[in-house]
């Protein structure tokens, strides 16, 4: 990478193309003061140094649904399972620095490529919630990426979808008398004014979005207010939606008429919204959520992990339904690797994965980017579009190519992993180089990190005990149907 003038050219041997069959060779962007590109040039590769002719530009990618997880659930125990009893297992968690366990998470996904993320967030203490939003505001902004906050709004169904007597039931006598009283939940009023308080902490990289938690977990009246405040002020909508077949069959019964048509009959779908999963949907329902311009963020590798199914991606790409990909904080190898996460989407298409590459891409690079940062003409290397860009190690993708003119999609999606990245950048600023964060100090981080979460862990009363007798009770609860009668 050739740098002048405050690294506002970026020269590169290659060129990877919104469009399966456009250049592909050497090539030379400007990045303006304003942080767009302000011209594309192609170049003669003679000409580029041999550090700059093994590398591939490209737009950065965005990771459209995660959580911010600099922890890995992993870490407290919280292994691969079913996510209803998942879930339960995250209460294992100990109590980090917010601004940390975010700055973590943005900067693993900065080295990945991504120069944009939707972070729903899950709070470590709902008293907080304000503060923890002022922590990953900062850790946006010290990262130096885009941070779509969903701020969570869940007041229903606290430990099971549907009515709590049978759960109850099914717990030992001290857990029963704790249960019976469930936490205490923010209301609708409450948290709207939070929001409103919330947004101070907005900037260039940071803003904030609604985000009921899933319609399992979020009242009516909740998600009435929500669609009715999204059409006011325009802001984005981002839900978990059938992630899992019990949330299928619970929705079946709560709501007979169907559980999207009422979505629907309550103005929450729009353009403006944005569901993560959506892998147990139908047909009729695929066919509604495009009419309405919903965007589907599908996140494969969670969903192998957690046991949920597989997205149904033919059927979506077939609706013309907006598609794109999230890490939801479990990716495959637990590596924040949002190159691999698109490789698995491609192939998780039941069609030639030739057909797909460039879908895979445009689909991170644009309709991703559009439901964290709205329409700014990214995901481009034109001349105006916002300089978030990336490059990426194509001399060792292409190390064995017998051919002339390599393949550069297929090479990009057969192999590319996060260890192939080499430098991003966010309008123009250098937020990766070689490979690593430069604008915070990961490994510093991630030491502390887990220190801090070592002591707390070990201060705080993790009853194991109580964790296995809730998720044996909610195994039960749901292999009774108990979930069906709403
Ligand atoms: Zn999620």
């Amino acid at each position: 990478m050739h740098r002048e003038q405050s690294m506002q050219i970026i020269r590169a041997g290659r060129l990877l193309p919104a469009r399966a069959d456009g250049y592909t060779g050497a090539v030379c962007v400007t990045v303006g003061d304003d942080g767009r590109i302000a011209a594309v040039e192609r170049i003669d590769p003679g000409t580029l140094e041999p550090s700059e002719a093994r590398l591939l530009l490209m737009p950065a990618l965005s990771d459209a649904h995660d959580h911010g997880r600099g922890l890995s659930p992993l870490a407290y125990g919280a292994a691969d399972q079913p996510l209803e009893s998942w879930v339960v297992a995250l209460s294992a968690q100990p109590q980090v620095d917010p601004y940390l366990n975010a700055l973590v998470a943005f900067a693993r996904l900065a080295e990945s490529g991504v120069c944009a993320v939707n972070h729903c967030h899950n709070t470590q203490d709902g008293t907080a919630l304000l503060a923890e939003a002022e922590a990953v505001s900062r850790a946006a902004r010290d990262v130096g990426i885009h941070v779509a906050f969903a701020w969570p709004f869940f007041d229903r169904n606290p430990l099971v979808y549907g009515p709590l007597s049978p759960l109850l039931e099914r717990l030992p006598e001290p857990l029963r008398a704790r249960y019976a009283t469930p936490r205490a939940m923010r209301s609708c009023a409450e948290n709207m004014a939070l929001f409103a308080k919330a947004k101070a902490f907005e900037h260039d990289l940071f803003c904030l979005q609604y985000h009921p938690v899933a319609p399992q977990w979020t009242e009516e009246a909740t998600l009435g207010a929500i669609a009715r405040a999204s059409a006011r002020d325009g802001r984005h909508i981002h839900t978990h939606l059938f992630e899992t077949e019990r949330q299928r069959e619970w929705a079946d019964h709560a709501y007979p008429n169907g559980l999207v048509r009422f979505l629907d009959d309550i103005g929450l779908l729009s353009p403006r919204l944005t569901i993560a999963h959506a892998i147990w949907l139908r047909d009729d329902e695929i066919a509604l959520l495009a009419e309405r311009g919903v965007t589907v963020a599908t996140n494969v590798s969670s969903n192998l992990r957690l046991r949920s199914g597989m997205p149904p991606l033919s059927r979506l790409i077939d609706s013309n339904i907006g598609i794109c990909f999230g890490l939801d904080g479990m990716a495959l190898d637990d590596d924040q690797d949002m190159l691999r996460e698109l490789r698995l989407a491609r192939l998780s298409f039941a069609r030639d994965p030739r057909l797909l590459d460039a879908f895979v891409l445009n689909a991170s690079w644009r309709t991703g980017r559009r439901t964290i940062v709205g329409e700014d003409g990214g995901g481009d290397i034109a001349v105006g579009a916002p300089a978030d860009l990336f490059t990426i190690d194509f001399g060792t993708l292409a190390s064995d190519t017998l051919l002339e003119v390599p393949q550069v999609f297929p090479l990009v999606l057969a192999r590319a992993r996060r260890q192939h990245v080499v430098d991003m950048f966010v309008r123009g600023r250098e937020i990766v180089s070689n490979g690593r964060c430069r604008t915070v100090d990961l490994p510093a981080a991630e030491r502390l990190l887990v220190q801090n979460a070592r002591a707390a862990y070990r201060a705080m009363p993790v009853a194991c005990d109580e964790i296995d007798a809730l998720q044996r009770a909610i195994e039960d609860y749901y292999t009774c149907g108990c979930h069906f009668a709403v």
